[in-house]
């Protein structure tokens, strides 16, 4: 276990927003493009009124549920029990022992993929990525480090990704001891059965966005595994949209002897993003945004098929959302709004939705169909809600939230 857990959480919350995808006109104060909207003409400056109420009503599609019907409990707890039964998978345990370590683990996982991609239709790629980790703090020797990663390339707009990880290697009480038994049940076999069993559901199956489901190793060392598989994304100029660690997942019981319910996960998702430039912590303070990161906006309740499923079928996030906080053409003071954005490269898309909710609400709570543009003038006043803007495809499903920056 090191930072980032999932854990049990109750109660539902913005992040259950993917799945409620109830979608109905509206009668909204807008103009798109074609001018702007006079006060008169709006009517109403109450946000609630003007913007559809979204209530939090789940509608799960027929292919989610079937998707959902096929994950097998009896396979994850094997998977379990298998990966506990290499005894220890240390970072630095055996790599050529075939029955115990983390090479013998490592092997197993691969062949388990393997087996996964075979039903794909040849779409599904499996692949061992290798590194030797230098010495460092909890690396005593140079050590190889294995990730086994299985990718399902997009259909419609395969440069977005999203990732799905779940850490190998195991450890005990010492970190450095590598040849004591270190069955890693909990943490993070649990996780890894998560990834497994999502591989094999979504290899039959195609998406518009990228599947990344990857075994990352070196976790309790240092975080090795999955920063290495980061740079190498980075380096290829993978677009990644999302990506969920399970680590821990199912505990029956909490370190206090509470029993949590079991039919919620507790989602860790940061607020000021650790790569926030001084730019970026700026623009938070003064538009009030400091809940509003990518990573908020596009967590969903669970780590489980009913994100990577909505993420992944789903139209990516909006890029380059900015709030214009004096129209073109407007004088300074005005309560009208204007956002615009980039197009979506998705050739199913619809139209786009601005979100809404007070500025002391923690969820968005209204949403304005605002058409398949790029631009909006909005008579709202941007000093009484906070605006997003969300993209909808034919099927109705709904991109995550992108929060506006303010427009130079
Ligand atoms: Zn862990």
């Amino acid at each position: 276990m090191e930072n980032n857990e999932v854990q049990r959480h109750s109660g539902s919350t913005r992040r259950t927003f993917l799945s409620a995808s109830a979608v109905t006109a509206v009668a909204a104060p807008i103009v798109a493009q074609s001018g702007i909207a006079s006060a008169a003409q709006a009517g109403t400056a109450n946000v609630a009124g003007a913007a559809r109420a979204l209530g939090s009503r789940h509608a799960f599609d027929p292919a989610l549920r079937a998707l959902l019907r096929q994950i097998d409990p009896d396979r994850i707890r094997a998977t379990i029990q298998r990966l506990s039964d290499f005894g220890t998978r240390h970072t630095a345990s055996t790599q050529t022992d075939p029955n115990r370590g983390i090479g013998a683990a490592t092997a197993w996982v691969t062949q388990q993929m393997q087996s996964f991609a075979a039903a794909s239709g040849g779409r599904m790629t499996v692949q061992q990525q290798t590194f030797v980790q230098p010495v460092a703090n909890r690396i005593p020797v140079p050590t190889t480090i294995t990730n086994v990663i299985a990718t399902l390339p997009g259909t419609a707009s395969p440069e977005r990704f999203y990732v799905v990880t779940g850490h190998l290697d195991s450890r005990c009480t010492d970190v450095l001891d590598f040849t004591s038994d270190a069955p890693g049940a909990d943490d993070d076999a649990s996780g890894v059965a998560v990834v497994l069993e999502l591989t094999r559901v979504f290899a039959t199956h195609q998406f518009p966005g990228t599947l990344v489901f990857a075994t990352v190793a070196g976790e309790e060392q240092g975080l090795y595994g999955s920063s290495h598989m980061a740079w190498q994304m980075n380096a290829a100029g993978n677009d990644v949209q999302a990506m969920f660690s399970n680590d821990i997942v199912g505990a029956s019981q909490a370190f206090d002897g509470t029993k949590p319910d079991p039919f919620t996960l507790r989602l860790f998702v940061e607020g000021v993003p650790t790569a926030a430039t001084a730019n970026d912590i700026a623009l938070m303070q003064s538009v009030g945004g400091e809940n509003d990161s990518s990573s908020r906006g596009g967590a969903t309740g669970t780590c489980g098929p009913a994100t990577m499923w909505a993420l992944a079928t789903a139209p990516g996030t909006p890029k380059n959302l900015q709030i214009h906080t004096t129209p073109p053409g407007t004088l300074s003071g005005t309560n009208l709004t204007t956002l615009t954005w980039n197009a979506n490269p998705e050739s199913n898309l619809a139209r786009y939705e601005v979100v809404t909710r007070e500025t002391s609400a923690a969820d968005w709570t209204g949403a304005i169909d605002v058409g398949n543009v790029t631009s909006v003038t909005l008579d709202i006043s941007k000093d009484n809600v906070q605006f997003g803007l969300r993209a909808v495809d034919n099927a109705g499903n709904l991109s995550p939230v992108a929060f506006p920056v303010i427009a130079a």
